[in-house]
């Protein structure tokens, strides 16, 4: 797999923009691409688009949105950066998280509007990073939904996504210009189509051990927990061809991934009281600090494990806004007890722990004060008979180092200078989280995604 230079061959057939990738990022680009008047083509692996877009909770960050201003929030491009440069200590493109500030909202707007992709804001996620509520939501609340949206957008607008068709090599000349694509197909065929400009929306690198081994080290051994198919292919021919790669290093990951059953645990729970112990019963965190930072704590714990600790109300809750939440349900990942003894009893922890740590808690409260992690649970009920309680591990989502972009989507070479028809979205390009996993805003991926997908798909058109 690579970049095939010499001899560029007589493609079967060519497209004016070819998309690589049907996740968020590449359906938003074929959006883009057809409403500048182009013929598109989306390339996808799979038998049927899925990618990490469906694996999320399909929550995406913007700025200044149409839906933001309908519940009289006033946000801007400065606080967005402002927001961006304090997650990350001073370490992120300003530049690019100004693009994704200034472009996030129309971008969800066009969807709306013109493709019938409504995306709802939300409040459950306020703060954790953000100044203002930016997270939008799809009506279902889960990432299956925005996948499936952005299909039907395609097919109302008669673009086609060809499945089952693996990019394995670009064709360029010595000057960097994508001419084409080999594809192999399920059954070792193969096909060459050509293009006049190339999208990469083939994701990040998670699913690349050997990459992660690389360049993320801490989690070579961790749980991941994206799309199989995130492998790097963009990323390595992007590099092939000269590209610069930005902040390799960055990933985001999540501390609260239901083990064994693998399922997410929804953050509201402790967003709302909830509490996170090790096996022993102890807290060792404050678990709003940083949700994708988490899993580096979650990991040093014993056996790399935790508990989420909360009540009956709030599950009952979180089961009527969450999927995840039916899911822990149906898969048996939730324990549930009347008093505490018995629920450590059943969770297999020191006897009083789960108690003492949660009595500490309701001190810290009635006091006014923050608790002995800095965390302050002033103006959150304290929890209540029955309790539950969910084991977890700390997972690797999706990497966010990438390929460098200018304000096209254009892709950037080591010297500075403009390959002159490959463009990159998502998690195949750079993101704005810094080179940490302590630098991830909340729905910041699937911004980046839909975001630079429209970015890209509109200027790819216009070459
Ligand atoms: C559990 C989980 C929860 C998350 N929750 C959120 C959230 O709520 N909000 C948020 O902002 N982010 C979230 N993220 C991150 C978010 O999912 C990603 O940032 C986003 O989906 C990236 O979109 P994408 O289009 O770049 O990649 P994807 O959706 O992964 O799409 C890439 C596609 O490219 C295809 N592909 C790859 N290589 C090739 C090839 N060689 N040829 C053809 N096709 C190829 C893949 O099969 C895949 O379909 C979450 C991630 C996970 C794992």
């Amino acid at each position: 797999m690579g970049i095939i230079h010499d001899p560029i061959p007589h493609f079967e057939f060519r497209v004016p923009v070819l998309v690589v990738g049907a996740g968020a990022c590449g359906l938003t680009a074929a959006l883009a691409a057809h409403d500048e008047g182009r013929e598109v083509l989306v390339l996808e692996r799979d038998s049927r688009p899925w990618g990490s877009t469906s694996m999320s909770l399909g929550a995406v960050c913007a700025v200044n949105s149409t839906e933001q201003r309908r519940h009289g929030i006033v946000d801007d491009v400065e606080t967005f950066v402002a927001d961006v440069l304090r997650k990350t200590e001073g370490r992120a493109d300003a530049r690019l998280a100004a693009l994704v500030g200034r472009e996030s909202g129309a971008t969800l707007d066009w969807l709306a509007d013109t493709h019938r992709v409504p995306l709802l804001l939300d409040f459950k996620w306020t703060g954790l990073g953000h100044s203002h509520p930016r997270l939008h939501i799809p009506p279902g609340r889960n990432g299956e939904e925005l996948l499936a949206l952005l299909q039907n957008a395609c097919g109302r607008a008669g673009i086609e996504i060809m499945t089952d068709a693996r990019v394995a090599d670009l064709y360029a000349d010595q000057s960097g210009r994508v001419h084409g694509v080999r594809i192999e197909r399920p059954d070792g065929s193969e096909e060459l189509l050509g293009c006049d400009a190339l999208v990469l929306a083939t994701c990040g690198f998670g699913g690349n051990h050997a990459m992660i081994a690389r360049h993320i080290p801490e989690m070579a051994n961790a749980k991941y927990f994206g799309h199989e198919g995130n492998q790097g292919d963009g990323i390595l021919w992007g590099a092939a061809l000269g590209a610069d790669l930005v902040d390799m290093t960055a990933y985001q990951g999540l501390g609260t991934l239901a083990d064994p059953q693998q399922v997410v645990v929804p953050h509201p729970l402790m967003i709302e009281g909830g509490f996170l112990t090790n096996v022993r019963g102890e807290r060792f965190t404050h678990e709003l600090a940083n949700i994708s930072g988490m899993c580096v704590p979650v990991l040093e714990q014993p056996q790399g494990l935790a508990w989420v600790v909360f009540d009956d109300r709030r599950h009952r809750t979180a089961l009527e806004h969450s999927v995840e939440q039916r899911q822990l349900v149906e898969v048996g990942a939730v324990r549930r007890a009347d008093d505490w003894s018995e629920l450590e009893r059943l969770c297999s922890v020191p006897a009083g722990s789960f108690a003492g740590e949660n009595a500490a808690i309701d001190q810290a409260r009635a006091a006014g004060k923050p608790d002995r992690f800095g965390r302050d649970f002033a103006g959150l009920e304290p929890l209540a008979a029955p309790y539950c309680a969910v084991r977890v591990t700390g997972a690797l989502f999706h990497t966010q180092g990438g390929l460098r972009v200018d304000d096209t989507a254009r892709v950037v070479r080591t010297d500075g200078t403009l390959l002159p028809n490959l463009f990159a979205g998502g998690g195949a390009a750079q993101s704005i989280s810094g080179p940490a996993v302590t630098g991830y805003l909340p729905a910041v991926g699937l911004a980046m995604a839909i975001t630079l997908g429209r970015v890209a798909g509109r200027h790819a058109a216009k070459l």
